[in-house]
């Protein structure tokens, strides 16, 4: 299977390239070349399959060819090693993704790109070097997926005193092949020592550099997994599934379309914003109108500019009519989302996260969409992630989550670095 770029539908590359570069050089997205659906036979068997067993069946169908089958199982078991549970609240159900080490659905993502980079450099003598900038969460979710994969060292650059207490032990506590740098600015100089290095010409010639962003398609791909494994645990003879996603960067809904593309009976997708609603605008109006984006109480969904519309271009068409055919938008204001966590704690019991609400919220605006149809929220995180928002919620302290509280015992490692990309550039060569 070859992997094209969202810009250039000629420049194809293989798996290992798309995935080990991250970013073709025409700095569009890779999508896979064909998306075909698996067999229906496949699907009629596919119910009581162990999630392993049907991740791994649709990743070979994403990839094709691409990883000798022992090998892909094997990547594929150790990269699934969480489930995701599908829990009734009310008239809907509530799809978990966040009994991943972090306790966010992009565990699913870096897990599996880690455990694939892991085998893609299998036998080279260099050590593959994976940047990253990160602002707090998506680097906790790195550094977990990447912890102990032979062959690789992760180096997390954060801005120093900016992440929660809680985030930066998620980033300085695992030793081993993970190093912590805690950068004396704003994530933005983080960001920029990491786009410099990569430009270095000694840099680039003497060390095996790599990235882990969200855009790389290894993180997509298991994405698709769990829409499948929520369709598994609806009961016998339910009504099709319509999946409402809270969105940011697209990415996780994008994995649901690849899954409707694969075969998955999918009827529809709500995806739910906060007030950065680029798409959701885009699909009223048919105008796309990338802006700056502003902060919320869901943070993980403020963007402005959603990379991976470039990737439902390609999959849905240019235009808004095109988009509507499968999906709807629609977006949630601050107060509503604390509204919807203070509503849904009393009358069901459960404690929503401020993005599953901003879902939950979304779902209750447009019942006529999953009127008769199975409404799924996918709920993105668990809510002890963000005791604060849950705080000003419920008025009462949030719930907690036991590997966050086993964090606060463990001891920090990092090392201090002003934004000095000199500075920066010799800790990379004097540390292979
Ligand atoms: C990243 C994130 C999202 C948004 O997902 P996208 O793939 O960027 O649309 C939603 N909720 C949480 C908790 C996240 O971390």
């Amino acid at each position: 299977m070859n992997f094209y770029s969202t810009n250039d539908a000629s420049h194809q590359v293989g798996l290992a390239e798309a995935v080990l570069r991250g970013l073709p050089a025409d700095n569009g997205l890779y999508m896979p070349e064909t998306l075909e659906a698996l067999p229906s036979s496949f699907w009629r068997g596919a119910k009581d399959m162990p999630f392993p067993e049907l991740a791994l069946a649709m990743t070979r169908q994403l990839i094709k060819g691409s990883v000798p089958d022992p090998e892909l199982r094997e990547i594929v078991e150790r990269a699934c090693v969480f489930d995701a549970p599908l829990v009734q609240v009310g008239d809907r159900y509530v799809l978990e993704l966040f009994h991943g080490p972090t306790l966010a659905f992009k565990d699913f993502g870096a897990c599996f790109m880690a455990q694939l980079m892991g085998w893609l450099i299998r036998g080279n003598d260099q050590k593959l070097r994976i940047l990253v900038a990160t602002s707090g969460d998506t680097g906790g979710a790195v550094a977990a997926g990447f912890f102990g994969v032979p062959g690789i060292e992760v180096t997390i650059l954060y801005p120093e005193g900016k992440v929660s207490p809680l985030q930066e032990r998620q980033l300085t506590t695992w030793g081993g092949n993970i190093r912590a740098i805690a950068i004396n600015g704003v994530f933005d100089d983080c960001q920029a020592l990491v786009k410099q290095a990569f430009l270095d010409e000694q840099l680039r010639t003497s060390l095996q550099l790599s990235s882990a962003n969200s855009i790389n398609i290894a993180r997509l791909i298991p994405q698709s997994w769990y829409y499948a494994r929520a369709w598994q645990q609806l009961p016998e003879h339910s009504a099709a599934p319509v999946f409402c996603v809270p969105s940011g960067n697209f990415g996780n809904i994008t994995g649901g379309v690849f899954a409707q593309r694969l075969g998955l009976p999918v009827h529809r997708f709500l995806a739910a914003t906060n007030t950065n609603d680029v798409v959701p605008e885009f699909l009223r109006t048919g105008s796309y109108r990338a802006r700056p984006s502003v902060a919320t109480l869901s943070n993980a969904m403020d963007v402005g500019n959603p990379s991976n519309v470039a990737r439902l271009h390609n999959l849905l068409g240019p235009s808004a009519d095109a988009w509507d055919r499968i999906l709807t938008g629609d977006s949630v204001s601050d107060d509503d989302t604390l509204a919807t966590m203070q509503l849904v704690w009393k009358q069901h019991d459960y404690c929503l996260d401020p993005h599953g609400a901003v879902g939950w919220h979304s779902m209750d605006q447009h019942r006529d969409l999953w009127d008769g149809y199975a409404g799924i929220l996918l709920e993105t995180a668990h809510p002890a992630k963000f005791a604060e928002v849950v705080e000003q919620a419920l008025k009462q302290p949030a719930p907690t989550a036991e590997s966050l509280e086993s964090l606060k015992g463990l001891e920090v490692h990092k090392i201090n670095m002003d934004p000095d990309f000199e500075t920066f550039k010799a800790f990379l060569l004097d540390n292979r």
